[in-house]
């Protein structure tokens, strides 16, 4: 186990950082099925864009009972322009299909069930689990990878091992909460190419900030 996680959490909640509107929405709902189409439209695609096509893609419907007679170009339109808004289209809408055909409109609980739904991978399964269903989970995605990765929690290429690792190493009590933290950090802080390791709280817990640290202490 990892002994100071907790004062990681308490770190990043100490510096108070602004959410996105898409966060603070996906903070908010628990339901499993709008989990699951909202997390798909976020893949490969900014908080700032996704966040109105999420509203477009809402006044289209909330169930999959709703979604049966939504044309395709009707969707496209909605959820225009995040990322391969076409392949999301049609992946949502064949999901509200299968759900309410086979599924009896129930989002499926199970991580193995939930990624047999095409366009559905580990990262969207555990936040349905997680958010949708209030089971304990870790969604990791490049922001939870690459932060876990900087401050030493593991050492992983894929964020599939990330997920493992951190499951494998963090207390159960904590893992929901990961997600929304360290994409929070991430967005304001941590960034991808140049963190602002000094207006973070982390650098005493951080093994990028401490590697760095000790480069330049022996220059
Ligand atoms: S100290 Fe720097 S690298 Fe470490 S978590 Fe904070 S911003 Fe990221």
């Amino acid at each position: 186990m990892i002994k100071n996680f907790n004062e990681i959490i308490t770190g990043i909640k100490l510096m108070k950082l602004p959410q996105t509107e898409f966060v603070k929405f996906m903070e908010d709902i628990h339901d499993p099925f709008i989990v699951l189409i909202a997390c798909i439209l976020s893949l490969r695609t900014n908080d700032k864009t996704t966040y109105p096509a999420a509203m477009r893609m809402l006044k289209l419907g909330k169930t999959p009972k709703d979604f049966l007679t939504v044309k395709t170009e009707d969707m496209e339109k909605a959820i225009y322009p995040v990322g391969f808004y076409k392949n999301k289209a049609k992946q949502i809408l064949d999901i509200a299909y299968e759900l309410y055909h086979n599924y009896d409109s129930v989002v499926p609980k199970e991580i193995d069930e939930l990624i047999k739904f095409k366009g559905v991978g580990r990262k969207t399964a555990n936040l349905v689990q997680s958010k949708g269903y209030n089971i304990p989970s870790i969604c990791v995605d490049v922001h939870v990878h690459r932060i876990s990765n900087r401050l030493g929690l593991c050492e992983t290429k894929e964020p599939e091992e990330t997920e493992f690792a951190l499951k494998n190493n963090l207390n159960k009590s904590c893992w929901s909460e990961i997600n929304t933290l360290f994409v929070t950090l991430g967005q304001n802080i941590c960034k991808p190419s140049k963190p602002l390791c000094h207006k973070c709280k982390l650098t005493d817990f951080c093994k990028y900030y401490k590697t760095l640290s000790n480069l330049f202490t022996n220059r």
